[in-house]
């Protein structure tokens, strides 16, 4: 099931704040094998965020959204996607209870304005937060006959990192019929300049682009060449039962 990455919030646009949840999404799933489509960054903006998950569930089997999940009215991720999902939105009893809990255990009153994180549109699962108020959520969104799926995450790395790595991977893993390895080599060079080494390199080059191996060049100043390798391959699991 190939991934898109979509980072919400209009802070990110003007560079207030720098996007590292991307780089480690990306990390993270090509670690366990999953094809990342493709990575965008968009605005607090409902009718620019719509048109942009669908766009990006068009090209993809799920995406993953990050941000735009805090009880202020500039947070709009949830409102954006049951719109996709032509769901109602209802107040989920659990997602209130914990967030209840968390202000109680902090002897602080909640405010009205946080039961909107507690919204979820009809037909969404719930992801817990283990480290803030607003839940993540999976939903499935149809796009074009076929179930694609949204995973909603909090823009706070803490918050966002045990969700991803305990459901969303896991989700995604159970939904593939194969696994794969993604298997990356990094060869570096010196002294050789760009164009030369892709010169001396070109039946290799050829070779494994007809092939099932990726090769890229990344020019790292002071550092030389670096010649970047990467394979996709199916990973066999063989199972053995136990009496
Ligand atoms: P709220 O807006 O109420 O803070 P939220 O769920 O909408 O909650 P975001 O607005 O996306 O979350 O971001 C909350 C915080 O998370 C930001 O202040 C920032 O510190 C961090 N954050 C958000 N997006 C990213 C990102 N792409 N990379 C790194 N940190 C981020
Ligand atoms: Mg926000």
């Amino acid at each position: 099931m190939s991934t898109s990455i979509l980072c919400v919030g209009t802070e990110l646009l003007l560079g207030q704040i720098d996007d590292t949840n991307s780089g480690y999404l990306g990390r993270v799933l090509a670690d366990k094998g999953i094809e990342s489509f493709e990575q965008r960054k968009i605005g607090d903006n409902f009718s620019r965020i719509k048109s942009t998950v669908i766009s990006m569930l068009e090209n993809s089997d799920s995406i993953i959204i990050a941000g735009g999940l805090g009880p202020t009215h500039d947070d709009i991720t949830r409102e954006v996607v049951s719109d996709v999902m032509g769901a109602e939105m209802v107040l989920d009893i659990d997602a209130e209870k914990n967030m209840r809990d968390i202000f109680s255990r902090r002897k602080r009153e909640m405010p009205q304005v946080n039961l909107r994180q507690a919204m979820v549109p009809v037909g969404a699962q719930i992801i817990p937060n283990e480290n803030g108020t607003a839940p993540g959520l999976i939903c499935p969104i149809q796009i074009n006959g076929k179930t694609k799926y949204a995973f909603l995450v909090p823009g706070f790395p803490h918050e966002l990192k045990p969700m991803v790595e305990n459901t969303i991977i896991p989700f995604i893993l159970s939904k593939e019929k194969t696994h794969h390895v993604i298997v990356n080599r990094t060869l570096k060079s010196w002294g050789i300049p760009e164009s030369e080494l892709s010169e001396t390199l070109e039946n290799i080059i050829e070779e494994c682009e007809s092939g099932q191996v990726k090769i890229g060049f990344l020019a790292r100043g002071i550092n030389g060449i670096y010649i970047k390798l990467s394979t996709k391959a199916l990973c066999i699991i063989k199972w053995s039962v136990h009496k």
